[in-house]
């Protein structure tokens, strides 16, 4: 692929996301727009883990749509391709299962995800325990977001030896979250 095309299909991925979340909400108390979360996910693979495949980065832009919205695969996969497809179903949780049940299947899976996945995971769980400390859901009780900060290191554990610079980040992350959340 070039350049251009690229470019092309990252403006399309984009437009796609933000189109599909548009009447979606972050749990934050200012309930931001959903589509700064995958925004951030993106920017941090291509700025902290210097991820340059444009599969991942699209993948990262996708990587709630089939989870949170009506978005169905064949849509992806004509839009986007097989590649682009097959890395969103990796890190989209199976929703007809109960939610404890998910979670538990996220740690015991992450260290089978392709290297594709794990970078959007790492990021995407950077991304959410920096959101879980800074602009945390509203009315989510302190223990709450503290179980959220431990589970996310269970899930992390599986993904580990993918990006250094990525690891590392969420390793600071996740420490500053600690010391604030008061998680000795
Ligand atoms: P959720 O999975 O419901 O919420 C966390 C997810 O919300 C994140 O993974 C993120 O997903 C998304 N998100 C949206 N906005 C934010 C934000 N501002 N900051 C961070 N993340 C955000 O919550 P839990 O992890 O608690 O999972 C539910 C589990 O908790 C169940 O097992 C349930 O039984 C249990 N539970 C626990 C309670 C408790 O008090 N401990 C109370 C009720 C349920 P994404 O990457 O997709 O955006
Ligand atoms: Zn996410």
């Amino acid at each position: 692929m070039d350049f251009t095309e690229d470019t092309g299909l990252l403006i399309r991925a984009l437009r796609f996301s933000a189109d599909k979340h548009r009447y979606q909400r972050r749990k934050d108390q200012a309930q931001s727009p959903y589509i700064n979360h995958p925004i951030e996910v993106s920017q941090l693979l291509w700025e902290v883990g210097g991820v340059r495949d444009v599969s991942v980065l699209l993948a990262a832009l996708l990587h709630d749509t089939i989870e949170d919205t009506q978005t169905t695969p064949d849509e992806i996969r004509k839009l986007f391709g097989d590649e682009v497809l097959s890395l969103v179903l990796e890190v989209t949780d199976d929703k007809s299962l109960p939610k404890a049940e998910r979670k538990r299947l996220q740690i015991e899976n992450a260290p089978h995800k392709s290297v594709g996945a794990k970078l959007i995971k790492l990021a995407d769980k950077s991304c959410n325990v920096r959101d879980m400390v800074g602009s945390p859901p509203k009315d989510w009780p302190l223990e709450r977001r503290r179980e959220y900060l431990l589970w996310t290191e269970q899930v992390v554990a599986g993904l580990r030896g993918t990006n250094m610079a990525l690891e590392a980040y969420y390793e600071r992350e996740l420490l500053s979250g600690k010391m604030l959340l008061g998680i000795a």
